[in-house]
């Protein structure tokens, strides 16, 4: 069933019982693929004890030093926060969510994310995310634990996968880039915006998020991301004087060859 190539990534777990009752509450629903980013308590009995019997997942659990490892390759990322956030990835309910979670997974890798006991996900983390989902909890009293947000939101990904619930598909042939390759684009989004001086290089902050919030809206295809790479290598060029128009321009080659 395509539950066991979702992933459930918890980001800095602090406590080993939590990663054990994650597990119990993943394999309960079908699903068995858990990557743990810089667990804290790793490996702890604590986490046996508390997977009582979900021993396989635990076992198969892969461990990362940062959240980049534990995307590779995924095209849709999901962040759980126990917040409703101002800037941030448009917000499902976990139903909603869920369909599309299911549904793509059937095509390529997906990841769903989950935040640290004591402070959630950051900022940082949440602006990895496509969607952000909240469980409606008491508005007094909205935060989860752990490992039952896993429950929750595993339970809907197991209903909406016996449902088959179809979702509205994008009109595109190519698959969606990848984390690694939106990550690419960034960083050479905002070493071009530097450079042409669209940006200061001592805050770029704000505006690379906002930028960030659009294309995780937007979810580019791989076609679409070669495009916009193309874009940014050719503003490069152009700085650099090198595209063939420049000829005669003030371009750094220039004074080699006539010299
Ligand atoms: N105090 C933290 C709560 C962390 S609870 C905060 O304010 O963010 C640990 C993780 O469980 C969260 O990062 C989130 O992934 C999940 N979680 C807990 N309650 C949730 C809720 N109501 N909706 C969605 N996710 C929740």
């Amino acid at each position: 069933m395509k539950l066991e190539r979702i992933r459930i990534v918890l980001v800095e777990p602090q406590l080993a019982a939590n990663i054990g009752a994650v597990a119990r509450a993943m394999k309960t629903m079908g699903l068995g693929e858990l990557h743990l980013v810089r667990p804290q308590q790793w490996p702890h009995p604590d986490a046996a004890t508390m997977a009582s019997g979900a021993d396989d997942v635990l076992q198969h659990a892969q461990v990362h030093a940062g959240l980049e490892d534990a995307l590779a390759g995924a095209a849709l990322v999901v962040g759980l926060s126990a917040r409703t956030r101002n800037l941030s990835a448009p917000a499902e309910s976990p139903p909603q969510a869920a369909a599309r979670v299911v549904d793509e997974a059937s095509r390529h890798p997906v990841a769903v994310l989950f935040g640290r006991e004591r402070t959630g996900l950051t900022n940082e983390e949440v602006d990895r995310c496509h969607r952000v989902v909240h469980i409606p909890a008491n508005p007094d009293f909205s935060s989860l634990n752990l490992a039952a947000a896993v429950q929750v939101m595993c339970y809907e990904l197991r209903q909406a996968a016996l449902q088959g619930a179809p979702v509205p598909q994008p009109a595109s042939e190519w698959p969606p880039a990848t984390a690694e390759q939106m990550e690419q684009l960034y960083q050479h989004l905002e070493q071009t915006l530097v450079r042409i001086e669209f940006l200061r290089q001592e805050n770029p902050r704000v505006l690379m998020r906002r930028l960030r919030l659009l294309f995780n809206r937007a979810r580019p295809d791989r076609n679409e991301y070669q495009i916009l790479r193309g874009i940014l290598a050719h503003v490069n060029m152009g700085m650099e004087g090198r595209l063939p128009g420049q000829r005669g321009g003030t371009g750094e080659r220039l004074g080699g060859r006539e010299g």
